[in-house]
């Protein structure tokens, strides 16, 4: 209960979520009470997508890493939790959100504001990684490993359908109920079934090529016609989403082998 109140940040926060998972309706409550201050506390532009598919990050990223004989519990927690920040950082949150979409059929591979191009997840991929192996050659493991998540975050968002079909701003702003409906609803949505995701998951060897290619593939398969996400087709979003979660899954596996290459030891 204590750590409850004195949570500070969001982060803080969320560290606890599992722990209270079967505890008493009194502690429960407390949780749900600091959760609605903190939430109050948030800026705008992150208090709106607080829910979005945060979940959905941290449970690929942890169960990408299940089999990872490098890395302590405590370090693939630590991945799997900055690999869901980028979602309530305002640096990462530039234009609309629009950096953590990629228009994999499209030559302009983002939408909305001229640098938009320059700027976008596979962009942003890039950029995280190429940091990760800036910091590795400093020694400084925990900088690493965040980069790592940070950069792991856009691989994901690649890999589902909402963030890689075609559309310029206005597209994407009408469909962000259905975007929330498909990742996080409460009905139909990927978070509250991540139990089930998981149960039945399918290991698919990805090859790494490239991180370009790793990064494209991905997002070029999220939107192949059998993806194809819309409010008549809410009976094949189970499917849909199994597909986007396996593949979520193995393609962080594959960049999490070849990324933890430059890992720096512990000190
Ligand atoms: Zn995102």
């Amino acid at each position: 209960m204590t750590a409850i109140n004195n949570a500070e940040s969001w982060d803080d926060l969320r560290l606890l979520r599992d722990e209270i998972k079967n505890m008493p309706t009194e502690v429960k409550e407390a949780y749900l009470q600091r959760e609605q201050l903190l939430r109050s506390q948030l800026p705008p532009a992150v208090k709106n997508i607080i829910d979005w598919n945060i979940t959905t990050h941290m449970a690929i990223t942890e169960h990408a890493l299940d089999d990872y004989e490098g890395l302590s519990p405590v370090w693939k927690r630590f991945v799997a939790r900055a690999s869901e920040l980028p979602d309530l950082d305002r640096e990462e949150l530039v234009d609309f959100n629009s950096a953590h979409f990629y228009d994999a059929l499209n030559e302009d591979p983002s939408y909305g504001t001229v640098d938009d191009d320059k700027n976008n997840a596979l962009s942003r991929f890039l950029a995280h990684t190429q940091r990760a192996k800036e910091i590795a050659k400093t020694g400084d493991r925990e900088a690493f490993l965040k980069e790592v998540g940070y950069a792991i975050h856009y691989l994901q968002d690649g890999g589902t359908p909402p963030h890689t079909e075609h559309g310029n701003y206005l597209q994407k702003l009408f469909r962000i109920p259905m975007h929330l409906a498909f990742e996080t609803g409460e009905k139909h949505g990927a978070t509250p079934r991540l139990d089930v995701l998981r149960a039945n998951y399918t290991p698919e060897e990805i090859p790494f090529t490239s991180l370009e290619m790793l990064f494209h593939n991905t997002a070029l398969y999220s939107v192949q016609p059998e993806n194809h996400v819309t409010y008549l087709n809410v009976s094949s979003w189970a499917d849909i989403q199994q597909r986007c979660y396996d593949r979520g899954v193995n393609v962080s596996k594959t960049y999490l082998d070849y990324i933890l290459q430059y890992m720096p030891p512990e000190k």
